[in-house]
């Protein structure tokens, strides 16, 4: 069963492109890049400026076309929410995910570019929610990729990889 990614409204080739070759190489599957959705103008929250991470999954998940497919990531440049929460970096449910990379920029936080931490945080959430598709819970090793990230700091310190223990729970062993 393979992986299929899907940019949901304007994101850079490259992000996609750079998913691709990292994430076979994780979960040892065929990764594909599917054809966009348009940008999620019905997630978007006035008050909040910001767009509802389960509406964009719920249309994700109507889409028969990517369903298909054994997992599905939509990648989003869009700030996400979750009504409990202040921002979301992704959110997961049964066989499809989504993730945001609006947050994962060092301009977000008025720093300098740097494009190989960028495409390092993506992978991070990518593949932590990814996880979450392969059955996976949050984990309490804070170096494991399913460590629950309420920072970037958090995502920075962990990491692209599971843990031991996750990785044996992981479906292929791998
Ligand atoms: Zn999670
Ligand atoms: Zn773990």
């Amino acid at each position: 069963m393979s992986i299929l990614l899907v940019p949901v409204g304007e994101i850079d080739k490259k992000v996609i492109e750079r998913l691709q070759v990292d994430l076979v190489k994780i979960f040892n599957k065929q990764v594909e890049a599917g054809q966009g959705m348009p940008h999620p103008d019905y997630a978007y929250n006035k008050k909040r400026n910001q767009y509802l991470s389960t509406a964009i999954l719920k249309t994700l998940k109507e889409q028969k076309k990517y369903m298909a497919y054994g997992k599905v990531l939509g990648i989003v440049d869009q700030d996400l929410y979750v009504p409990e929460l202040n921002f979301v970096f992704g959110e997961a449910s049964q066989k499809a995910a989504v993730i945001s990379i609006t947050r994962l920029r060092q301009e977000f936080y008025h720093l300098p570019q740097d494009q190989s931490l960028f495409h390092k945080r993506g992978l991070t959430e990518a593949v932590h929610e990814l996880g979450h598709t392969h059955g996976l819970g949050h984990c309490r090793n804070p170096r494991c990729v399913m460590f629950f990230s309420n920072t970037l700091m958090d995502t920075d310190r962990k990491g692209s990889e599971f843990c031991p223990e996750c990785k044996s729970k992981l479906p292929t062993g791998k």
